[in-house]
């Protein structure tokens, strides 16, 4: 029996305004190709970059939620390499002495907490974006010069549903404190896998393989199945593992070899001549710490142990921050945190088709409203969750307004349901006959017959307790 030892380098681009080291616009989506571009990010001879200090502060924002230390010293280097998306001949990266160092992740996966260790997060920027075409390759420079932080884990990942519960957790930090918007379709989060393979048990590392450019969890999931089998294979054949650098086809749904492993002395590496090294204080690494709130995890666990909620229902809830305030606004206003997470998991969610919380035409106060109506007894939980709800999300009008207009309040008036139980007794004879005879336990269909004829506005309990009262 053979096991895989996984490590992943994410790359994830950094949501400032502008680019790394110039001041063109970060946002290049939609953007004709090669029109946001400027001297710096084209590599022209005799420019100079300037470091965009709002990358670095969100990089090690980053690096602290990743439980990094922050050496007080770090600096940019060049990483000397030819390829047609990168115009400058090198990449502006950090080598030596990164951002950040020495950290960990905690996630879950199968229902478990596991611990991987973060070797480093630093910073450097992204090259362009080459199209193969039929003809030729097109280049297009508006990525070039992107803010990305690199994160690199140890090798202490055993299989893909670990890889793939560590990569989505990361995905939900970077994008829970600001760092990175993490949009995989937009190609804001990349994956590099190196993966090798040993006998369980034993302790010796096996030659390492590495994937690279993986733009999906899918793909990430998919190329970790097929190298874990292809080196299995090439083992037990009696084979060795070349140690190179494989890509990810995504329409055979196989990797291929692309080059033997480069060295780091193959990149010539030496420290950047044009960038200033940084420094930080240990009073700005406080308040930059101060500032990253409750991670996803901790809150998700909160969310089961003081609000009583099921774990699905906490996942989600605490999937993205504005989701979680959402959330955490209304079960505060309502003091019914269970009425709010029906109402946001069940029916607001679904409403949304996908789009995201901030567009809810339902404000806080007005769900938090509605959950009171309900638990006061002035409206039906059924009359709440369908045509106020609809109406609320239709115009964003309070529900106390919806309630008046429509007429929708409840019935709570004993003496107004009596009547109309009385009325169902007497039209249903046989169902009667059948509850005192004991072979039916029918009573359920005549409170819904209640709620019919009172068009839905009788209180299903007072209802009910009546119904009871009447057939002693
Ligand atoms: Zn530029």
């Amino acid at each position: 029996m053979y096991e895989p030892i996984i490590g992943l380098e994410i790359h994830a681009q950094i949501n400032t305004k502008t680019k790394m080291f110039c001041s063109c616009n970060n946002d290049s989506f939609r953007a004709i190709p090669n029109t946001n571009v400027c001297p710096i990010c084209m590599g022209f001879p005799g420019v100079l970059p300037v470091i965009n200090k709002e990358a670095y502060l969100k990089g090690i924002k980053a690096a602290l939620a990743l439980n990094c230390s922050i050496p007080k010293f770090s600096k940019f280097d060049r990483k000397n390499y030819f390829y047609p998306d990168l115009p400058k001949g090198f990449q502006i990266s950090q080598y030596d002495q990164p951002i950040s160092e020495k950290g960990y992740l905690e996630f879950e996966v199968e229902g478990k907490i596991k611990k991987v260790g973060i070797t480093r997060l630093h910073l450097e920027d992204d090259a362009g974006k080459l199209s193969h075409e039929r003809d030729g390759t097109l280049c297009d420079y508006n990525r070039s010069g992107t803010p990305l932080m690199e994160i690199v884990s140890e090798p202490e990942i055993y299989s893909t549903s670990e890889a793939s519960a560590y990569a989505r957790e990361i995905q939900k930090v970077l994008r829970h404190i600001g760092s990175s918007d993490c949009d995989m379709e937009k190609g804001m989060m990349r994956f590099d896998i190196n993966i090798s393979i040993r006998k369980k048990g034993e302790k010796k590392f096996g030659t390492k393989v590495e994937v690279k450019n993986l733009n999906s969890f899918k793909f990430l999931e998919q190329a970790l199945d097929y190298e874990f089998e292809r080196q299995v294979k090439a083992l037990e054949a009696g084979e060795k593992i070349v140690q190179e650098t494989r890509g990810w086809n995504t329409e055979t749904g196989t990797t291929e070899s692309q080059r033997s492993k480069e060295e780091a002395h193959d990149y010539r590496y030496f420290p950047e001549p044009d960038l200033p090294p940084m420094t930080i204080t240990a009073e700005e690494i406080e308040n930059i710490k101060s500032s990253i709130g409750e991670l996803p995890l901790v809150k998700k666990t909160r969310f089961i142990k003081d609000m009583d909620l099921k774990e699905d229902d906490a996942r989600l809830l605490s999937e993205t921050p504005e989701l979680a305030k959402y959330f955490e606004e209304v079960a505060a206003k309502s003091k019914d945190p269970k009425s709010a997470n029906s109402f946001i998991t069940t029916v607001l969610i679904g409403k949304l088709e996908g789009k995201p919380i901030s567009e809810s035409p339902i404000t806080t106060d007005n769900l938090a409203n509605l959950i009171k109506l309900i638990n006061k007894n002035e409206i039906s939980n059924n009359m709440a969750k369908t045509e106020v709800f609809d109406e609320m999300f239709a115009t964003g009008k309070p529900p106390s307004e919806i309630v008046e207009e429509k007429g929708l309040k409840q019935v709570s008036d004993t003496g107004e349901i009596e009547k109309i139980c009385k009325k169902i007794i007497e039209e249903n004879p046989s169902v009667i006959a059948d509850i005192k005879a004991g072979t039916n336990k029918a009573e359920g269909f005549l409170v819904g017959q209640v709620m019919k004829a009172s068009k839905g506005k009788a209180n299903p309990k007072i209802a009910a307790e009546i119904i009871k009262k009447l057939l002693q």
